[in-house]
């Protein structure tokens, strides 16, 4: 072990790394990261392989993003023959067929997944916006999605509280569905657990890793506390930290590349006890789909749901302010005040009074510059898989994406989802940094 090159990552603090235990621990798989994807792809490769696994995080599962998303699985925003689209519509169905399954075993998949089938929507207020969603409707149905665009009229009939004016409109896909984030992780959570006793699988959690071991190739990570070993690969899911924590590797091999994942800051409103607001659908406004390039001022588009727990969820904003987890009072009033415009029977709700029973959440989207998730090998670091930068459909893609993780690490020929369009390969932004 001691011919292994150990690169410590930039933003250790040095004296963690003193307590490296004696035994070093090996397993097939070693995953950084324990949010959505990180748990989906323990849970993957426990299931349909034999193949151990460690699961390593910084904190716990949905310390990350994953605990603030709204849990949106939807394909009425999206846009067949787009490069996300199949992984969309694969992960969409294996969350579903996981509710199937939970429901075939006697669970309740609302109780236990919070997975609900809505139905969505996605609203406009203006002309222009109708002539878009009615030509996405076409896309959608062409597509093989059942999608129906709806005039202001006939919104108001589908679901009487949203208000969108004269010139209104929507698409309406109602077989899109959603999950609670933190009861879906605390699932999969769970049943990954289940093979501890048989040493296929250990969760390091509370230990950040800290360097990458390394020998010709991937050869492991060191957290805080021990060296841990991967006899197939490494798996790097750490959301929006895994730019900064691949940076060290890169650099010690004078790779001259950066992974430039961002943290994108979102605030979501989760208020209880809202008798007057009764959804039938979840909603989202159409200028979600503009808000690329927000940037320290959030932007924010409306979308709101009812989970699990009859809570109204209200988001949601984006912006480039690190990571910053101060909940900010005027994003927070911003997004009261816009959802109040679409959903009338806010407007007299002030924001104390709406976080007297309610809280809010803060999360960092893993954004990359070209808005797709990177899966798959980075040229000239063997053994080292990436599972990142799903931005703000990580919890819709998860899934998908595991499976696309377990294809690539078993070197399936007809791999379920073609993975090239997300292969980090060409997408890696050069560096002139170079501190080897
Ligand atoms: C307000 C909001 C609403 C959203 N709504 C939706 C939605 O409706 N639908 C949807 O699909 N997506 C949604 N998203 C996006 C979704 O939440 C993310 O895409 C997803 O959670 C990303 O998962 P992840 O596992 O990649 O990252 P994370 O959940 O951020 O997990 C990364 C993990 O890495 C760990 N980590 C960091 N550094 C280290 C280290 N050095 N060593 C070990 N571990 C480390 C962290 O502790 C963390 O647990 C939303 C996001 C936000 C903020």
């Amino acid at each position: 072990m001691s011919s292994l090159l150990t690169i410590t990552a930039t933003w250790t603090v040095a004296s963690e790394i003193a307590f490296v235990a004696d035994t070093p621990l090996e397993f097939d798989v070693v995953i950084v990261g324990a949010g959505i994807i990180g748990l989906s792809i323990a849970h993957r490769l426990l299931c349909t392989t034999n193949l151990s696994v460690a699961l390593v995080d910084a904190a716990r599962p949905c310390a990350g993003a994953t605990g603030a998303g709204q849990g949106y699985v939807w394909l009425g925003h999206r846009t067949p023959d787009t490069m996300a689209w199949n992984l969309a519509r694969r992960s969409k169905y294996l969350w579903e067929d996981l509710a199937q399954g939970l429901q075939a075993m006697g669970l309740d998949p609302l109780v236990t997944l919070g997975f609900k089938k809505t139905g969505s929507l996605l609203f406009g207020t203006s002309s222009e916006d109708a002539l878009a969603l009615e030509k996405t409707t076409e896309a959608l149905c062409k597509g093989g999605v059942q999608a129906e665009f709806l005039n202001s009229a006939a919104l108001k009939d589908v679901e009487p509280q949203l208000y969108v004016g004269a010139k209104g409109s929507a698409i309406l896909t109602p077989n899109d569905c959603q999950i609670d984030a933190q009861l879906a992780a605390s699932y999969i959570l769970g049943e990954i657990q289940k093979y501890c006793p048989s040493g296929r699988f250990q969760e390091f959690f509370d230990e950040p890793a800290v360097n990458f071991l390394w020998a010709s190739q991937i050869r492991g990570i060191q957290t805080n506390r021990r060296e841990i070993y991967c006899n197939k690969n490494l798996v790097m899911a750490a959301g929006a930290w895994s730019g900064q924590l691949m940076q060290s590797i890169f650099n010690r091999l004078s790779l001259p590349h950066v992974l430039a994942t961002k943290p994108r800051k979102g605030h979501l409103l989760v208020l209880e006890g809202l008798s007057k607001i009764s959804l039938k659908h979840g909603l989202m406004e159409y200028a979600y789909k503009g808000l690329e390039e927000s940037s320290v001022i959030a932007g924010i588009a409306s979308t709101a749901t009812v989970d699990a727990k009859g809570r109204v969820l209200l988001g949601s904003s984006r912006q480039f302010v690190g990571f910053d987890f101060n909940l900010q009072y005027d994003v927070m009033e911003n997004i009261l005040k816009k959802a109040a415009v679409y959903l009338p029977a806010l407007a007299n709700l002030h924001l104390s009074e709406a976080l007297n029973d309610g809280s809010v959440r803060v999360g960092h989207r893993p954004y990359v510059p070209d808005g797709r998730p990177m899966i798959g090998e980075v040229a000239g670091l063997e053994g080292l898989l990436l599972a990142t930068g799903h931005e703000g459909e990580g919890l819709s893609l998860a899934l998908g994406t595991a499976e696309m993780i377990v294809n690539l690490i078993l070197e399936e020929e007809e791999p379920v989802v073609d993975p090239s369009p997300f292969s980090p390969t060409g997408r890696l932004v050069p560096s002139r940094v170079n501190i080897s």
